[in-house]
């Protein structure tokens, strides 16, 4: 008979890093809620993970529904992949991996440089997967606090630096609170000549980007990914810019097949939909500056400024948990925050317009009941 005692059965032989591991906190999936919330399971609105309210290009759809070759692998090699990625970013295509999403790669990268005790800078608070990934390849995270605006400090990031130092990671728009780091300041990080990652899931909201840089900077490795602007977070697809020579060792420890057909399908129908796609893109940072002015009207959130699809908020009077929850329960979803560096705050995702209404007049009705 199996023996499941932690000490005597296979859980002994489990990597000891991994003992005491604590995994990534998902959004949550409306479906889960079903009967615990006061709307139906179809009339949530999510505002918990980036995702884009206005769905995919209807290109994308007709051409999954009309793919006939689901039976056959796709191109491990990602030739076309590749090839149209590096026109959509303006580099050679010897440059580009693409993945099952940027958390992919963001594990490929750790994965490919990060060994047992060797060390990761993280300018937390910031996206948690950094943090996963590291522990996952027994590496140790340096966390270098961001000031009180979330400004990345450039001196204590070079301070932090040491012989094990293996990667600087840097998201741009910062997650979860949506500032940009300025270009000088990546610069003087990417002086270090350490491997560094710039992060740049919501590059297409932002517009800001370090791309050009990468042919000047052979420590420099730019991630990107399709869940956000161009609405195909459930197919799962991301890229990166890479040196050409990491951009090889990557695609060699790569998965076989890592980003499957109807990915592959979607990112050449979204890339031929750009300007429908663009147009939605503009629209959600529109809704995301009305969302802004809304919420600092409330005066118990402190919305901080974002160039990405969300809103950070510090809740100034109330607790957060109980805020998602009251929120959830009217049938809202947003990400709140109670942790070490995160205190007592809330992120919003842009949607709709009718999404923000929504949103304001449950979160009026909720500071009246918590005096805020
Ligand atoms: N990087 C950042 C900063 C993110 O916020 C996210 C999404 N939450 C990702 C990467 C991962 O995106 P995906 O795996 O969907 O491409």
């Amino acid at each position: 008979m199996a023996n499941n005692d932690s000490t005597t059965g296979i859980e002994r032989l489990i990597r000891s890093n991994l003992a005491a591991f604590v995994g990534y906190s998902p959004s949550t999936s409306p479906e889960t809620l079903k009967g615990k919330v006061e709307v139906p399971v179809e009339n949530i609105i999510k505002l918990d993970a980036n995702e884009n309210p206005y769905g995919c290009s209807p290109k994308v759809r007709q051409a999954l529904a009309d793919y006939p070759n689901i039976n056959i692998y796709p191109d491990n090699g990602q030739a076309e992949l590749r090839r149209l990625l590096a026109e959509y970013t303006g580099v050679s295509a010897g440059r580009i991996v693409a993945s099952g999403g940027s958390n992919q790669l963001i594990d490929l990268i750790v994965r490919l440089f990060v060994g047992s005790g060797d060390e990761v800078i993280n300018c937390v608070p910031t996206f948690d997967v950094y943090r996963f990934s590291t522990e996952i390849c027994g590496g140790r995270v340096i966390e270098v606090p961001r000031d009180e605006n979330f400004a990345v400090n450039v001196d204590e990031v070079k301070a932090a630096i040491s012989e094990k130092t293996r990667l600087i990671f840097l998201a741009n728009p910062n997650s979860p609170t949506g500032n940009i780091t300025p270009q000088a300041d990546i610069l003087e990080i990417l002086d270090t000549g350490l491997p560094v990652v710039v992060d740049e899931a919501y590059y297409e909201f932002s517009g800001e980007t370090v791309v050009p840089l990468v042919s000047r900077y052979d420590n420099l490795m730019v991630l990107r990914t399709f869940s956000k602007w161009a609405g195909l977070a459930g197919l799962r697809v991301g890229y990166g810019v890479f040196p050409p020579k990491i951009a090889d060792y990557l695609m060699a420890i790569k998965m076989p097949y890592n980003v499957n057909v109807a990915a592959e399908i979607a990112v050449r129908e979204s890339l031929k939909d750009i300007d429908y796609l663009r147009d939605r893109v503009k629209a959600i940072v529109a809704e995301r500056e009305r969302l802004f002015t809304e919420l600092k009207k409330l005066g118990f959130l402190r919305p901080f400024p974002s160039r990405a699809n969300f809103i950070f908020c510090p809740v100034l009077k109330g607790q957060a948990g109980e805020l998602h929850q009251k929120l959830q329960n009217k049938g809202i979803l947003v990400r709140y925050f109670n942790k070490p560096f995160l205190q007592n705050a809330i992120r919003i995702s842009v949607g709709k317009p009718e999404h923000t209404d929504a949103l304001i007049k449950a979160l009026r009705e909720i500071g009246g009941e918590t005096g805020g």
